[in-house]
């Protein structure tokens, strides 16, 4: 193990998923560190994997019987070097500083990837939006706001949404914030469209995906028509992803959530899209009701005690994991590859350990990283920061066809890298690299900060 790995376990034994997402790295760009020895000489992997700050704070607030409750905040400024501090923040029971720190992590290569000018950082809280009434989760977001704007700034620090952080909390946090601030700016993004938010945005992280999908299937001559789709998930990144399979030919037949998945053998149409839309967004429902209208499909919960996840095991040709970490182990891997599917696209950050990782490799799939297939929603939170400092609004074509641009620019760009390198097609190779190399140099040109 290279010996940066065996000081950030033997600093933070118990941050596993950090560890995971820096051990990814670190092995990719190896042969970057070998022909470029000053990266080495100026100790970049010690700097680039320590947060430029930290912060945690308490998150005191009252629920509807007038109890009180007392949640941890967090925000991971990871990287500055090319842009402001850019990413989401995650309301999760799991959330800690591991998951928040392996995803800061990310989001500065994914960010560098883009091609705007972004650092990379994360934040949330363990408070669970699910089951709390709209009250419960603005005097939430109140408290969350009441410290985090001190640290925040449309040219410092730019949060978005992420898990159980969608369009309602964007709004509580953004009133917050400019009551305490007494200005308008687009310090956030993810806003709604009257007030400030892109048009595009909600839908940016999955059509990017699905974007990115069709690039390496047309390294292959081929193409989303026709194809058996399964999809994870039922939020943000999983609604638009089946969104734009849909109108791009494909089925997709799986969706799901943390208490289980659907089947839906005829396919998930438009209809029953705009049903789950609104079961989720709406009504804030879960995904076992998909069955009590739609009954020739199949409720699966989820069960914990299972070494494999059973919607990873259909017969399918592609696959979108758009739900969590972690969520495609190597079990799941297999049982993939033996049903036909030969594209997996990763909507969500890392849901595939590494042991799915170098099955997928090892067996020639097209496999897309989550730092390149779902940058679409951060480039288009950095549109959204462009439009505000001009206080424009662009038409939806003129951003859905700048993110289209840009998720070619991304898939070229890993392309070329994984070339570079001598591994061509190595997608997970090429987005390491070309991250790295571009927030590094920045770091070197801007001295010893
Ligand atoms: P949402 O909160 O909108 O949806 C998350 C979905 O995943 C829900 O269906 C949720 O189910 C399910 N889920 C969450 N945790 C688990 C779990 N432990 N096991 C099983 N299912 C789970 O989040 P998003 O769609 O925004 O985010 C999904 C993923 O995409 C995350 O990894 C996020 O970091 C990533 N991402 C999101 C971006 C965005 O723009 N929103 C941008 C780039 C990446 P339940 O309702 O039961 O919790």
């Amino acid at each position: 193990m290279p010996d940066i790995l065996k000081s950030i376990e033997a600093r933070d034994p118990a941050e596993k998923e950090f560890q995971q997402a820096v051990h990814e790295v670190i092995e990719s760009v190896k042969p970057v560190l070998d022909r470029n020895p000053e990266y080495r000489h100026s100790a970049v992997l010690e700097r680039i994997t320590e947060p430029e700050r930290v912060i945690m704070f308490r998150v005191p607030w009252m629920d509807d019987q007038g109890k009180t409750h007392v949640n941890r905040g967090y925000r991971i400024e990871m990287n500055s070097a090319i842009g402001p501090y850019k990413g989401g923040l995650r309301f999760h029971p799991s959330v800690n500083l591991s998951i928040l720190k392996f995803l800061a992590f990310e989001q500065v290569f994914k960010n560098a990837l883009t091609t705007l000018s972004m650092g990379g950082g994360k934040g949330g809280s363990d408070f669970d939006p699910k089951g709390k009434s709209d009250n419960e989760v603005m005097r939430f977001c109140q408290g969350f706001m009441a410290e985090l704007f001190r640290h925040i700034g449309p040219n410092t620090d730019v949060p978005a949404g992420d898990i159980g952080v969608g369009a309602r909390e964007i709004g509580f946090l953004f009133g917050m914030y400019k009551k305490l601030r007494n200005e308008f700016t687009g310090v956030l993004t993810g806003k709604s469209l009257g007030w400030g938010g892109s048009l595009i945005r909600p839908e940016a992280t999955g059509y990017g995906a699905v974007y990115f999908a069709s690039e390496m299937l047309a390294t292959r001559d081929d193409s989303l028509e026709g194809k058996t789709c399964l999809v994870s998930g039922s939020g943000n990144v999983a609604q638009y992803t089946v969104e734009k399979i849909i109108d791009l030919g494909g089925k997709v037949v799986t969706l799901s959530d943390s208490s289980g998945y659907i089947f839906d053998e005829s396919g998930i149409d438009r209809g029953k899209l705009d049903y789950v839309k609104r079961l989720k967004n709406l009504r804030r429902g879960r995904i076992s009701e998909y069955i009590d209208k739609y009954s020739a499909a199949v409720y699966t919960e989820a069960d914990s005690t299972l070494e494999n996840n059973p919607l990873w095991d259909h017969a399918a040709d592609c696959a979108f994991p758009s739900a969590t970490q972690n969520e495609i182990n190597g079990k799941d891997a297999d049982n993939l590859i033996r049903n036909g599917v030969s594209l997996v696209c990763e909507g969500a950050n890392m849901p595939c350990t590494p042991g799915a990782i170098d099955r997928f490799l090892d067996k020639k799939i097209l496999y897309a990283p989550g730092k390149a297939a779902n940058a679409g929603g951060v480039a288009v939170s950095g549109l959204e920061m462009a439009q505000n400092s001009m206080r424009l609004n662009w038409p939806r074509e003129e951003v859905d066809e700048r993110l289209q641009i840009i998720m070619r620019s991304i898939h070229q760009t890993c392309l070329d890298a994984s070339a570079e390198y001598g591994d061509p097609g190595n997608y997970f190779i090429g987005a390491n690299i070309a991250g790295f190399v571009k927030v590094v140099n920045a770091m070197l040109d801007q001295g010893l900060v």
